[in-house]
């Protein structure tokens, strides 16, 4: 079995009866040396690095990583008015988004920066704003992720204006008297520094046809190992090639370009534990399987049933007697057959048995590296279950609740009941 990151089973035992379950965990001091980590990465002439809120938008959390010298990339309109909310500066906050905000306007005159991502908001934006400075999104023609759900560069994603299209980009920006002083790619480059360093020189190729140009943004995309045999990416290792690469660019082109990252899962994914309670353990024979059914599931963490996503999965029993150990399937609280936590990895639809100490009803399922489009990316609602709350585990090991659980009537609070019933 797999064995919990950063709470004790003491811990896990009394947050379960303080707080109750399901209920989403994060540790303050992993958020903090991830961000030191990223805020240490080498770069040759200057360095902004951002959290990609959407990994995971609750306030203490973009409050936590923001304190300590990140800035925000957000992914659409709203998130940017989320992390406003919290507090962040909107000089801090950076824009890229699949859909062009409708409050843009009012965004941009307080101060949010825009990268746009398609020529359609290049357009959009130079109308609203002519003569100012922009950042694009180039696809710029590769692409890196564990599954085709999560590529975000290369021929099959939409993301970022084709890296062909540059003509046409710098005909937008001429017709909107537009200076393109920053560009961005994010093709979600994963843990091999020569992934990346590819990325940067195709990327810096790129650069050299704008000549306004003074910013590069690589992306997020750095690997985080979740389960044991993952590889976790090297940010210093990773950030020394890429300084050669921009020395190299300077040397040649005149320019020192200041560099971005903005990683969202390297920052947040192993500081996060869903905690859930064994509600029911069935089987199907002889012939059949172990179940073991939480009291959380896609309403929480979706990502085993959208991907095939595997997370450490920790029983902790009520009392501390050893078990016998057994085969299980760990199954959601939703009345899907999708709702897995035990996919077959790499095989969404098929599914394999882990081995627990023998399961029951009341013991907690801990499942670690959740800190990640887990509680930001839920099938929220689904079976009308309430959003669960979320707790931050303080250096000094004190729990603080930093959202509360949902209560049944704010699900329907918008709905408007028919005033007459036709039949
Ligand atoms: C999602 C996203 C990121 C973060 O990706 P991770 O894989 O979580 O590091 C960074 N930049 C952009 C534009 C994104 O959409």
């Amino acid at each position: 079995m797999d064995s919990l990151s950063f709470l004790t089973e003491n811990e896990v035992r009394s947050i379960q009866q303080q707080f109750g379950t399901p209920l989403f965990v994060y540790d303050q001091a992993t958020l903090e040396s991830q961000a030191d980590a990223v805020l240490a990465f080498p770069n040759a002439y200057g360095l902004t690095a951002r959290f990609a809120m959407k990994a995971l938008p609750t306030a203490a959390v973009i409050q936590t990583l923001t304190a300590r010298g990140l800035h925000i990339d957000a992914s659409s309109g709203y998130e940017a008015q989320r992390a406003l909310r919290v507090g962040v500066p909107a000089s801090h906050i950076q824009i890229t988004a699949q859909e062009i905000p409708v409050n843009l306007k009012e965004l941009i005159h307080a101060g949010v920066l825009y990268n746009a991502c398609s020529i359609n908001q290049l357009n959009a934006y130079g109308a609203l704003f002519p003569g100012t400075e922009i950042s694009v999104r180039i696809n710029p023609g590769l692409g890196s992720g564990h599954s085709n759900r999560t590529n975000v560069g290369g021929p099959s994603a939409s993301f970022g204006i084709w890296h062909e299209h540059i003509p046409e980009v710098l005909a937008v920006a001429e017709r909107h008297n537009l200076r393109i002083t920053g560009m961005h790619t994010h093709i979600g480059s994963g843990s091999d520094p020569g992934a990346w360093v590819q990325c940067a020189t195709l990327s810096l190729s790129i650069v050299a046809q704008f000549p306004d140009v003074t910013t590069l943004s690589l992306g997020g995309g750095f690997k985080v190992a979740r389960m044991d045999h993952e590889v976790s990416a090297d940010v210093q290792a990773i950030g020394t090639k890429i300084k050669e690469e921009f020395k190299a660019f300077a040397a040649e082109h005149g320019r020192e370009l200041h560099l971005e990252v903005e990683p969202g899962t390297f920052l947040v994914a192993n500081a996060g534990v869903l905690l859930s309670t064994i509600m029911d353990v069935v089987d199907t024979g002889a012939d059949g399987y172990n179940f073991i059914k939480l009291n959380a599931g896609m309403t929480e963490i979706l990502r085993p049933s959208m991907y095939g996503a595997q997370h450490p999965l920790v029983l902790v029993s009520q009392d501390e007697e050893t078990r016998q150990e057994k085969d299980y399937l760990v199954v959601g609280h939703c009345c899907e057959s999708g709702d897995v936590l035990t996919p077959e990895p790499g095989n969404p639809e098929g599914l394999l048995p882990r081995n627990f100490p023998e399961a029951k009803v009341g013991d907690v399922l801990a499942i670690e590296g959740a800190g990640a489009y887990c509680s930001g990316m839920p099938a929220k609602n689904y079976n009308a279950f309430p959003e669960c709350a979320e707790v931050l585990r303080g250096r000094d090991g004190v729990m603080t609740l930093i959202r509360k659980r949902q209560t049944p009537e704010q699900i329907w609070q918008n709905e408007i009941l028919l005033l007459v019933l036709f039949t």
